[in-house]
């Protein structure tokens, strides 16, 4: 059965479809277009206690499934939104503004991915034992939580709702999500995909608003367990002063101010083509995205002509177009910051190279929010630019003379998410990874992603990993039984 976007998206609870309570909507708008083109539900804490009743009732019997059972079904989400994934990436687009292709190629695969890899991985899930040679024996039980909330953001939707809520699942909890109420659709079409491939009623709950009124009502639900939460450092803080004096378990994957890191020793060709994408990819939405560039002194100038040459050429445009690098920046209230974010950047002293401008497109993209790409040079790393999450089309330049200067420079942050090293000098490679406050470290690549690895951030990124086993502990409780021989 096919999918398609509706004019208004509807809750989805116990296995059905449903209004909001209270029977308030929000405006659902393109970005690319400016134009509202559906409604979402505005909901609260009554949508999300409907949602946890359902919970309730369907955990027994989901968490007791066998591992088979949840395998086929989760699975088969994953095989549906590949069958789907025109639609599905057409609608991510719609409501987010990336460019179609990368919808096509990343986000949406991604999903599938997401469900694969935790629907396999459960079948392999297994606890630990540990021996005290003919004393005793210990063994683990790891035990689903019971009914868990997923809230994510708007700049990969599909692709980080799933893999909150495919790692919950196939723990065996039941899960009351919420996506972010900017990039609502792809949510709603994967309710529809899950009811075809038979997830029982209850299982996966998805309702709809705001992150005041409905994301803190899930967090502050008693019969809610754990959050898995991915968004602003803003709203992680909020979350976890509720949650954490009610012993809930909490991961939260927050903000970014990533280093990307050039000593004259890189392959150049390599690391150019790579620090195009890992600045300015999804219109440099990507928590990942390396917004601080800094280069060894010796290559700062050659490095600045180049790259502001080859940047140039990735002008923003409509994203159902084909050619269009850059597509459109996810809302009117986000462009407003970015723009607010380089007007400080001039305020503060820097220069800038390239872009600091709104586009205005031609035709169906007219009252669109697009940003040309920006490079700022000439700030230092106490500037708020440079301390700040801008979280758009937008790189700061900073050069360095030595190793110790480019980690101090690298550290000079209160993120600690990702970073990336270009060197072709092994030592160095090894030195500097260990060196780096951040969860993440590329070297000589950017997004080379194993689902396998613990995913996560320092400081203020976060607390906690998502990835592999990491989700599925996160997502069961271990209980410890010990049997004297
Ligand atoms: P946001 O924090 O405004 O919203 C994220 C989600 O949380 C949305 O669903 C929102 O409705 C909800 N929310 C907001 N306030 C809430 C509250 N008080 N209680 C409960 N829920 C609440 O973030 P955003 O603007 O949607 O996304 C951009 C941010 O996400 C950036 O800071 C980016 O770095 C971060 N991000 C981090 C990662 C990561 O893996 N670390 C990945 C992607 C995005």
């Amino acid at each position: 059965m096919k999918i398609a976007a509706p004019k208004q998206i509807l809750n989805y609870i116990g296995g059905e479809f449903c209004d909001p309570e209270k029977g308030q909507f929000m405006d659902n708008v393109n970005p690319a277009t400016g134009e509202v083109y559906s409604q979402t539900p505005d909901s609260d804490e009554e949508d999300v206690q409907l949602a946890v009743d359902a919970a309730q009732k369907a955990f027994p019997a989901w968490s007791t499934a066998t591992p088979e059972f949840r395998f086929k079904i989760l699975n088969r989400i994953a095989e549906l939104i590949e069958t789907n994934l025109d639609d599905f990436a057409l609608a991510e687009t719609n409501d987010n503004g990336k460019p179609l292709w990368l919808s096509k190629k990343v986000d949406i695969p991604r999903a599938s991915d997401n469900f694969r890899f935790f629907a396999t991985g459960l079948m392999h899930f297994a606890s630990e034992s540990h021996s005290m040679q003919d004393k005793a024996i210990n063994y683990t039980l790891r035990s689903p939580i019971g009914v868990v909330g997923c809230i994510s953001p708007w700049n990969l939707p599909l692709y980080l709702f799933t893999w909150k809520i495919a790692p919950a699942l196939a723990a065996g909890n039941c899960v009351v999500a919420k996506p972010s109420e900017v990039t609502p659709m792809t949510a709603y079409l994967l309710c529809e995909i899950a009811q075809q491939a038979g997830l029982p009623a209850g299982v996966l709950n998805i309702v709809h608003g705001g992150g005041p009124r409905c994301g803190s009502a899930i967090v502050a639900h008693p019969g809610i367990k754990a959050i898995s939460f991915t968004g602003s450092t803003r709203a992680g803080k909020d979350i976890a002063a509720t949650a954490a004096p009610m012993f809930k378990k909490l991961s939260l994957e927050l903000g970014g101010k990533n280093p990307n890191i050039i000593f004259a020793d890189c392959d150049w060709e390599k690391m150019m083509r790579t620090t195009l994408q890992s600045s300015f990819a999804n219109q440099g939405q990507i928590c990942l995205c390396g917004s601080r560039i800094l280069v060894e002194e010796s290559i700062y100038e050659k490095f600045k002509s180049e790259f502001v040459e080859k940047v140039r050429a990735l002008h923003p445009g409509d994203p159902l177009e084909p050619t269009s690098k850059q597509g459109a920046i996810v809302s009117k209230l986000h462009f407003d910051k970015v723009l607010g974010c380089i007007a400080l950047a001039r305020e503060e002293g820097g220069t800038i190279l390239l872009g600091g401008k709104a586009v205005e497109p031609e035709g169906r993209c007219a009252n669109g929010y697009f940003i040309e790409p920006t490079i700022i040079e000439g700030l230092g790393p106490d500037s708020r630019t440079n301390m700040e999450e801008i979280f758009g089309p937008v790189v700061t330049l900073q050069s360095f003379k030595t190793e110790e200067e480019a980690l101090r420079l690298a550290n000079a942050s209160d993120y600690g998410l990702a970073a990336t090293i270009w060197t072709e000098n092994v030592t160095r490679a090894h030195r500097v990874a260990a060196m780096v406050h951040s969860g993440i470290i590329w070297v000589n690549c950017w997004l080379l992603r194993d689902l396998r690895t613990p995913f996560g951030g320092f400081k203020n990124s976060g607390v906690g990993r998502e990835g592999g086993w990491e989700a599925l502990r996160f997502f069961t409780e271990p209980k410890n039984v010990c049997i004297e021989l």
